[in-house]
């Protein structure tokens, strides 16, 4: 069947955001930021992504916890931005006033290397931040198609409630998590592993009415932060038949409020609308399973009851573009510095092996400097001239997405991909002829990181 129809152009931005998770929040912001003129389109009703439509509450990657217990940033800029701002309104946790001394060991210190933050302020506060700079941002709207003339990107087609429109621009931004303009264009990219496969799907579940006193109590008795101890014996025992062996669990700003990070759920295709709508259907019912599993055996839990169950379920991992250049693993382990690094990250190897989900393949490998840096050609996608892709799809080795696809080193990458945009602008450029000096020195006053030496130098002070 063909399909046609004739759509009006309705309007013209300097630059064109697709998907407002915090990647294309970034992205926006900092191209408004210099001036240009952003509308950001979202399918959902909130930015965040799958951060607060995924109620995957925890930043992670923005900063390291040196030996000493000194926590070393790593990502700052609109990041630091964002976490002034929660704190001031008692929407995030202040690592200043944790005790990372108090849970010594595994889960827990983490906590005060990334940002844990209530959802409904950090929505609040994005979508404030991006009408200061002046950004459009088109909710409930699906982009359906990428338009191409020559070597450029023209137009978006889109999709709302008014029906079906194009919207034109001069620079895009694809941070749908999927690159779907970059499908829409034919673009090569990969998907998953050489198998297609990909690690599992969460829908993720955040209950109340936790014993936070009890909980920690056994934690720190028995240093089984995951519980596996407890999940083995129940296996015997035939009382845990799902296919982890891992229980995660975060400690929310409001007390006796956890996020449950926990049921895996293998063989989900993020990319097929079918596969997405069975896994929110099955995720639901899991987690209710777990919940009772977790009231009747999980120390702390006994009185928890469901707070949300995240209406959308979260992806780790679908396309990975073909871009001017792959950060493989090689550069990870040897921690290669690039002249053009325009983010960092401080979160280590974490992709779940599609098939079994509990299993770290690369953990244990070990890597000359613990933070990854990110060229700015991994995210300049082959074969066309005027677009930037951000967040989980970039050029990487598969492995690499685990300290890439974190919420830290999307917010960073966002923030250059926005500003290498408005510097293309200037002349009419591709993006793959940015001055990446310019871009670098631009990123770094506004308090960005670029180079692992920035940080390092920090770990001295
Ligand atoms: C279960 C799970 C747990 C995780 N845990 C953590 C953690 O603890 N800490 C951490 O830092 N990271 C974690 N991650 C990783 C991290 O959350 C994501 O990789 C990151 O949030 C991605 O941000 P993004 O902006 O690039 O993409 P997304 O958050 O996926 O945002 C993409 C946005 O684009 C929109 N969109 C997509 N396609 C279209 C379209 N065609 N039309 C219109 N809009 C569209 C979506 O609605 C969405 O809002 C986790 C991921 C998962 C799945």
């Amino acid at each position: 069947m063909i399909y046609t129809k004739e759509i009006a152009i309705k309007e013209e931005y300097d630059v064109l955001v697709a998907g407002g998770g915090f990647s294309g929040f970034a992205a926006a912001y900092a191209a408004a930021r210099e001036g240009a003129r952003v509308l950001l389109v979202e399918r959902s009703a909130s930015l965040g992504g799958v951060g607060t439509q995924g109620l995957v509450n925890h930043i992670l990657g923005v900063r390291l916890l040196s030996e000493g217990n000194t926590l070393v940033p790593c990502v700052g800029d609109v990041f630091a931005e964002l976490e002034k701002r929660l704190i001031a309104r008692g929407g995030a946790v202040d690592v200043d006033t944790l005790d990372l001394d108090l849970h010594p060991h595994g889960w827990y210190p983490s906590l005060g290397t990334g940002l844990v933050f209530d959802c409904e302020q950090m929505k609040l506060i994005l979508e404030e931040m991006l009408f200061e700079v002046g950004v459009k941002i088109l909710y409930m709207t699906d982009i359906l198609d990428a338009l191409y003339e020559g070597d450029r990107v023209s137009a978006l087609v889109l999709h709302n409630k008014s029906g079906l429109f194009a919207v034109g621009g001069y620079y895009f931004v694809d941070a749908t998590g999927d690159a779907d303009l970059c499908t829409s264009l034919g673009l090569p990219m990969q998907k998953g592993d050489e198998d297609g496969g990909m690690a599992a799907a969460s829908l993720e579940m955040h209950v109340e009415n936790v014993d936070s006193a009890a909980l920690f109590a056994y934690m720190k008795e028995t240093g089984d932060l995951r519980f596996r101890t407890i999940i083995e014996r129940l296996r015997t025992e035939g009382k845990w038949s799902f296919p982890y062996d891992i229980f995660i669990s975060v400690k929310m700003p409001r007390e006796g409020v956890y996020m449950i990070n926990t049921i895996r759920q293998v063989g989900v295709d993020g990319t097929d609308g079918d596969s997405l709508s069975r896994a929110v259907i099955d995720g639901r019912a899991e987690n209710f399973a777990l919940l009772a599993v977790m009231r009747a055996h999980f120390p702390g839990f006994s009185q928890a009851t469901v707070r949300s169950i995240a209406p959308t379920v979260g992806i780790r991992e679908t396309n990975r573009i073909t871009s001017h250049y792959t950060l493989s693993v090689k550069d990870l382990v040897e921690a290669t510095e690039f002249a053009d690094g325009i983010a960092l990250s401080a979160y280590g190897w974490d992709l779940p092996n599609p098939k079994k989900p509990s299993h770290q393949p690369y953990h244990g490998v070990r890597r000359a400097s613990e933070f990854t840096q990110i060229p700015y050609r991994s995210l300049i996608p082959v074969g066309v001239d005027n677009l930037l892709v951000v967040g989980r799809s970039i050029g990487v080795e598969r492995e690499v997405l685990g300290p890439v696809r974190v919420m830290g080193p999307c917010i960073a990458m966002g923030t250059a991909a926005g500003i290498a945009c408005t510097l293309a602008a200037k002349t009419g450029a591709a993006c793959a002829n940015v001055d990446v000096t310019d871009l670098r020195a631009r990123l770094i006053d506004y308090g960005g990181y670029v180079d692992r030496a920035q940080c390092e130098r920090k770990k001295d002070v």
